[in-house]
């Protein structure tokens, strides 16, 4: 279908408008989506007020979204239109060094031509067209009586679950995660999949709250606390500390935090994305005699992204628990606004 899209541009600085662009009819292998449901997520908010590195403004905003097929590219089958689907908003291109080593979300293919493997914005929006690589790999058919909104949250549950496979939990492990945002929440409800005990840390009375209501075992309010590192610590393994510790803020200060509290031989996984060149520091003494091990992690694979379908496609992980309200797409600014400003966990854009 050819003719206008009103789509949210971000012209960075917290400045976004809803305008109406052309839509161009989708390529070979692409589907376009007359979009149902699409939610705000951390990055977009982060988008939205600093800009990207690889994006110059006004650029569309929006990953996380769910639609109806109602046209497809050449060499796609037209028995998907008017079928409701989800996609990932990136995909490896399965062919260079990190893909042939079983890490497509280090695919180099997506640093030489970002905007075909990666799709950073769009959602927020009537209709998309979903690039080739992404509708070949992460392209999944809503099953009847799941929600749009549901399937909508793919992409997060995909990214939080690559968080927690770094951790590598064993059954009855405890695991401490750092902020209970959507991120910390969503990995939270994961790490107890994965039969972990769960400390939660966060600032946020409503949210510390959510956590204890999506299994956290112990909460710990960083305010309440003269020595948050001591207090986590005496939770765990008779005061040794958490066996994992993931860092679910993206703040320099909470990585290191995260690194004083592992245990002796314990894992700390810096999943929060910081400023860029900002840096840490690492005690030498603790990380080579407790033998800590410290990873990053960033994105998810395709096997993630199906792993997260299915959990959300089974209702084991509900977008009921992190949706704190509905705007319709002119609205999408005040979606943004209260996401930033931390009214809720997640809102939901409705075009
Ligand atoms: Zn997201
Ligand atoms: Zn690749």
């Amino acid at each position: 279908m050819r003719g206008l899209n009103k789509m949210a541009m971000c012209y960075g600085n917290l400045d976004l408008r809803i305008e109406e662009r052309p839509l161009d009819e989708p390529r070979p292998g692409e589907v376009q989506l007359a979009v149902k449901a699409a939610l705000t997520c951390g990055t977009d908010v982060k988008i939205y007020k600093r800009g990207y590195p690889f994006l110059k403004p006004p650029f569309p905003v929006g990953h996380e979204y769910a639609g109806e097929v109602i046209a497809v590219g050449e060499g796609m089958d037209p028995g998907l239109i008017g079928r409701g689907v989800v996609t990932s908003n990136g995909a490896g291109c399965q062919l260079c060094f990190n893909c042939m080593r079983d890490r497509d979300n280090l695919c180099e293919g997506i640093e030489a031509d970002f905007d075909e493997y990666v799709q950073m914005g769009g959602g927020f929006a009537e209709y998309i067209n979903v690039h080739a690589p992404i509708v070949k790999q992460n392209l999944k058919v809503i099953p009847e009586g799941v929600p749009y909104e549901q399937a909508a949250m793919v992409e997060p549950v995909s990214v939080a679950l690559h968080g927690v496979n770094q951790a590598d939990i064993k059954i009855g492990d405890t695991i401490a995660i750092i902020g209970a945002g959507p991120m910390g929440l969503l990995q939270t409800q994961l790490a107890k999949l994965r039969g972990a005990r769960v400390i939660s840390i966060e600032k946020s009375r409503e949210r510390l709250a959510q956590a204890g209501r999506l299994g956290a075992d112990v909460l710990i309010n960083p305010d309440g606390v003269g020595d948050l590192v001591k207090a986590v610590r005496s939770t765990a393994n008779e005061g040794r500390g958490p066996d994992q510790v993931i860092e679910s803020v993206g703040l320099p200060q909470t990585w290191e935090l995260a690194i004083e509290m592992a245990r002796k031989g314990g894992t700390v996984v810096e999943y929060g994305g910081c400023a860029s060149g900002t840096k840490i520091s690492v005690d030498t003494k603790r990380l080579h005699y407790d033998e800590l091990t410290i990873k990053g992690s960033y994105s998810a694979s395709a096997y993630e992204t199906e792993v997260a379908f299915n959990l959300l496609a089974r209702g084991v992980i509900r977008a009921s628990d992190y949706i704190s309200g509905t705007y319709p797409l002119e609205k999408t600014k005040q979606a943004l606004d209260a996401h930033l400003n931390q009214q809720g966990i997640k809102f939901l854009i409705k075009p």
